[in-house]
Formats: structure tokens, sequence, C-alpha cells
């Protein structure tokens, strides 16, 4: 990690923001050509100048002065000898994943989890700090500014090599802003994230819904690798979803796409917190679960639920829930599998809407596994219309309680690898 550092390129084109101090030493990445050849190797690593000449149809020549250049900014290194096709072995290439780091930041409800990963999104270190509300605006962004200086001093980070911040933020997002519209659980309007964070760290911040930020980093790192198109659904204390589309988030007209928990699945069902009644959150999230366990005890069902809160229902989660259903309790087993099928209500909807390949779920309420897979995939298979459509895959997230985390690394490592697509489509 010695020696001269020399300033990455990190796409800022097309978005006409420039942050002064060390990230204007951040060069413009000059050309297309550089970034396609970046990405390249991320994608086709390790790999030869003459195959990424072929794979870029760039001339030799151009490709050589490129990945000199970006060997020189070392986010490229020399690998092993490849295979000879008659002449002597070729040099590979592969990304210089451990030269770099980037931050990624989840604002949750109660806790901000931070974390320290390399360029393919390996966590080196993290830490949680602790959310105590009713807090402001002020308060907030000075949360967010302890959570990465206790990250930088935990991690021995110099700032010379970290590349960015990410923060995956919930509620509505503007993501070109950089500013969190409307965060509902603290009840703050017009959040200047990135404006905040970038004057304090001098470092490019990305934002980005907390949802959205999940599914681009199970699209780059988790069970979406691959995938043009699909579906994360987060179902947790909300539910929420992110649309990959053409391998890209959907974000729709303003920014609201991927509200599936407010889709009506039981007109006759409980109000949510929408005010409608019977949104798939409001049948499906951590607390609709535990509601329904108290009105069933309410209502004089046998249970052992209560146990595990000590007789104090007001304590019940979700996640109590799951845990009598471990022991064996039927009536908690029932519950979990109702969401389960409610759930596949929804994703039917979704599947009949999208046509996705896969739909990944995410969020505490998957943790329950089985208990709520197995009606949610028979409920798919009875609604969703074609056979294809059916057999659809459906699958618990690969990154788990890191996704949201790792996907708001993912923003800023999107800025780098793939700079030039605007974020609106
Ligand atoms: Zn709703």
């Amino acid at each position: 990690m010695d020696g001269k550092v020399v300033p990455i390129p990190y796409g800022r084109a097309g978005r006409g923001r420039k942050v002064k101090g060390l990230v204007g030493s951040f060069q413009l990445m000059k050309s297309l050509n550089k970034s396609l050849i970046l990405n390249v190797i991320r994608t086709d690593g390790p790999i030869s100048r003459a195959e990424i000449a072929k794979k870029t149809r760039l001339t030799p020549p151009t490709v050589t002065n490129l990945v000199n250049d970006l060997l020189e900014s070392r986010l490229v290194q020399e690998s092993d000898l490849g295979v000879s096709t008659g002449g002597r072995k070729p040099i590979m290439l592969k990304i210089n994943s451990e030269a770099f780091q980037v931050i990624g930041i989840d604002v949750g409800v109660s806790h901000i989890k931070v974390i320290v990963a390399t360029l393919d999104a390996a966590i080196i270190d993290s830490l949680y700090i602790k959310v105590i509300q009713p807090l402001d605006k002020e308060s907030l962004i000075k949360l967010l500014n302890e959570s990465i200086r206790r990250i930088m001093e935990k991690a021995a980070l110099r700032k010379e090599r970290v590349i960015g911040i990410g923060v995956g933020m919930h509620g509505l997002v503007n993501p070109d802003r950089g500013v969190g519209i409307f965060a509902p659980n603290f009840n703050l309007h017009d959040i200047p994230i990135r404006e905040s964070l970038e004057s304090e760290w001098d470092l490019p911040v990305e934002v980005e819904n907390d949802v959205r930020a999940m599914a681009l980093g199970e699209s780059w790192f988790g069970h979406g690798q691959g995938l043009e198109d699909f579906i994360c659904l987060n179902v947790g204390m909300g539910v929420g979803a992110g649309i990959i589309l053409n391998q890209e988030l959907f974000r729709g007209t303003s920014y609201t796409a991927g509200e599936l928990g407010h889709t009506t699945i039981d007109v006759e069902g409980p109000t949510c917190a929408c005010g409608n009644d019977g949104c798939l959150q409001a049948l499906t999230a951590g607390p609709a679960i535990a509601a329904r366990a108290q009105r069933g005890l309410r209502m004089g069902r046998k249970s052992r639920i209560s146990e595990f809160v000590q007789g104090d229902w007001s304590q019940m989660t979700g996640e109590t829930v799951y845990q009598a259903a471990c022991q064996g309790d039927e009536f908690a087993r029932e519950i979990l599998a109702d969401t389960g099928r409610y759930l596949g209500i929804g994703i039917a909807n979704f599947i009949n809407t999208l046509n996705p390949q896969k739909v990944i779920i995410g969020g505490g309420v998957s943790k329950s596994g089985d208990f709520i897979m197995e009606t949610l995939k028979e409920t798919v298979e009875t609604r969703a219309l074609n056979i294809s459509a059916k057999a659809i895959a459906i699958q618990t997230a690969k990154l788990g309680d890191d996704a949201t985390a790792i996907g708001a690394a993912t923003l800023v490592l999107k800025k780098l690898f793939l700079p030039n697509i605007p974020h609106k489509r």
C-alpha cells in the first residue's frame, strides 16, 4: 500500500458535479474507453491485453496506453501468465481489489451500519452506531459523519485510498441530488446527505433508497449476478422492492418505483401505515405478523408465542412468531404459512406485470425460510399466468444482513466501473 498515490479516475461525467480538494484531484474518467477497459477487466479478468482489444474493439496500442494508465493508478495489476495461443504466454490483468476501499452505510431505523469493503465488495471491517430518536436533520448528518470517522479509525483507512462513500437511506430518495426527500421513520424531509458528507470528507458520495441499494448489491455480487431483469423484495419492518430492468435500477418518474409493499392484496385487509386497507406490507411485514399473532391470542388461540415475550404481548415481533414456529408451535406456523400465501399473491402480481427472471427476497421476514417459502412458492405457481412464470426462481438474498451496506458501497463502485450510464433512464 506504500508508494506514490496516483489520483483514481472517478466518473463524474454527465452529472456536472465536482467536489473540491481530494476529489478534484480525482481525474474525470478521461475517456469512455478507459472505463470500458476497466470494466472488462472487472467482469472478465484475469484477461490479456489482446483479449481486451478483441472484446472492446479498441486497437492494441490504445489498449496498451490506457492499461498503462490503469496500472499506474494501481486500480489494475498484472497477475499470472495466461495460456499461450502460439507465441509467448501473455501477461494477464486483473483488478487490484485490495488497493482501494469503499465505505457503505446502511441507515436503518434503530442503527446505522457502516462497512469498509474492497473493490470486489469483500467486507474488511464494520460497525454499528445506535440511532436515538427523535432526531433532526443536523443530528442525523452528525451521526453519519461520526460513523464514517469511527470506521476510518477502526480500519486504519488512508483517505486517499477511499474511492467514495455510498449511503443506503430508507424512505424516498433522490439519487441524482443525493437527498433524502422523506424518511418516514425519522419524520425528516429534504436531508442533504450528499452535500453534507462531501463537504465534510472531500470524497464522492452516492445516495440511494436502501432497498434499491440492496437490489444493486444483489445484482453485482449476489443472486442477481448476470441477470437482466429481477425483483429484489425486502420484507422486514416494512415491505419495499428494488427492480432491476436491463441490469439497471428502475426508479420511475419521481423515484418511487418499487413501492410494492403498498399494492393491495386484500381490500378487506388490515389498515396499512399509508392509510389504505390490505396492502402487502400490512399483511406480511414483521409488525403485521406480530399483530396477527396478538389477534389470534386475544381470540383464545392456544399457542406458546406469548411465552417468548414473558406474557407481554406488546413486545411481540415477527421474530417471536418465528421462534415459536421453530419450537413446533402450530399457531405460529399457521401465521407464517399465511404470510407466505400473501407474499405469493403479491409476487405473482409482480411476475405477471414484469416477467422477471428471478425474485430475490431479503429482510428479516425472509429468515423464516421454509415456514413462509413453501406456501409462497405454491401460491405463485397457482397464480402466475404461464408456464415459465410459474417456474420462476424465487430465492432468499445472498448478501443477507449486509445486503444494504454492500449495495450502498456498490453505488460507488458502479460510478467507478460504469461511470457513463446516467441515473435517469
Ligand atoms: Zn400501504
